[in-house]
């Protein structure tokens, strides 16, 4: 079981900083003929990886919050086919929505530091108890009436 402590110092470990604000970090651009300068996904090929692991962090990049919408469908740098045409962020990092189809589909394992966060975040979800008492105690969302005398 992870404490909230150490599961926070992951997150923080997990997000950058730029001009003094927390920014989200990417993961999953690729290198394409009109995409120079991102790294090569063949360099992240390997078909190693315990399947479970990749499965688990596969289902993880497919939730998430929109973060930006593109005009344009990405096309997978292996097999060409349409692969999402927005990003998904979980509010730490943010990658293109058809990220997993590289992991699932292409043998894809994504840096150590990226899996260490995805199995952090499952860990605390996992491990996590429930609270339900607020939500008992609400009365209702109306603004409250207040009687002048
Ligand atoms: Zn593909």
């Amino acid at each position: 079981m992870k404490s909230a402590a150490l599961r926070s110092q992951v997150i923080s470990g997990c997000r950058s900083t730029q001009a003094g604000r927390t920014a989200l970090r990417l993961v999953g651009y690729w290198g394409g003929p009109t995409t120079p300068g991102w790294p090569d996904p063949q360099s992240f090929v390997d078909h190693s990886w315990d399947e479970q692991e990749r499965e688990d962090v596969a289902d993880y990049l497919t939730q998430g919050f929109v973060f930006r919408a593109f005009g344009g469908v990405s096309m997978c740098r292996f097999c060409g086919i349409g692969n999402g045409e927005v990003e998904l962020t979980d509010g730490s990092w943010y990658r293109p929505e058809g990220l997993a189809h590289y992991l699932t589909d292409h043998g894809v394992r994504l840096p150590q530091v990226f899996v260490g966060h995805v199995n952090s975040e499952l860990e605390f979800l996992e491990d996590a108890g429930t609270d339900t008492d607020w939500w008992k105690a609400q009365g209702g969302s109306k603004p409250e009436v207040v009687e002048e005398s």
